[in-house]
């Protein structure tokens, strides 16, 4: 009967549960790409919206220049010469006229389609920095946190080894109920008794159990949480 024992095999089993959780929180890090995947559709929504902008300054640079065909025609009809009723002149004047009315108000529209243009381009280009920056910290996160997952395997490997040394020193049916309690109840399950105080729930124990616990021929449980009492 060794309740010391015990105790000490649970300070490994701890580590060794501290180390598996630090590796499985890395491992989840590590696997969320959420993220990088927001920052990259956010990306694919301004370029969009970019291109967009851009076909409508095409359309605009097209309509345009087909007016200025027009305009030229006009004038040459206008000052060529070959027209000379002042009736047909008049009508080329009123239509020259129109032409350019149309021609300001695309010009109108392509300065605040310019000006939209230039803010799309920024709000792309600082969703394209947003989105590097993010992959580069994941990056770089990536390689330390692969170290430190090494380092907890190595650790792992040490512990595991010492655990399985201290177990052999257990008899085997306290072994068994020991790990029976650590499945029911993760964490602490041979509770230090300090100041007559049971450490895992932090309650008094009555003497009589501490005495009981200290004779270390019983396995003693603490009345209040049911863990196996160790008194030094
Ligand atoms: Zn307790």
């Amino acid at each position: 009967m060794s309740i010391r024992e015990l105790f000490e095999l649970q300070q490994f089993d701890l580590q060794i549960d501290k180390a598996n959780a630090e590796i499985k929180q890395i491992e989840q890090k590590l696997g969320n790409n959420a993220v990088i995947s927001a920052a990259k559709s956010l990306l694919a929504k301004e370029q969009k919206a970019l291109d967009v902008l851009n076909g409508q300054r095409k359309d605009l640079d097209l309509r345009l220049e087909n007016l200025n065909t027009k305009i030229d025609e006009t004038k040459k009809q206008m000052y060529g010469g070959k027209v000379t009723s002042s009736k047909e002149l008049a009508s080329l004047e009123k239509n020259s006229g129109l032409l350019e009315e149309q021609k300001k108000q695309l010009e109108a529209q392509v300065l605040v389609l310019m000006e939209q243009i230039e803010k799309q381009q920024k709000l792309a280009s600082d969703a394209s920095k947003s989105l590097q920056e993010k992959e580069s910290i994941k990056g770089s996160d990536a390689v330390g946190f692969n170290e430190r997952v090494q380092q907890l395997k190595a650790e792992l490997k040490v512990l595991t080894t010492n655990r399985q040394a201290e177990a052999v020193e257990i008899d085997a049916e306290e072994l068994a109920n020991y790990e029976k309690l650590r499945l029911r109840r993760p964490g602490v399950v041979v509770s230090k008794v300090e100041r007559g105080m049971c450490t895992g729930c932090r309650l008094n124990v009555p003497a009589r159990d501490i005495s009981r616990a200290r004779g270390n021929v019983e396995i003693v449980y603490c009345s209040s949480c049911g863990r196996i009492l160790y008194v030094i």
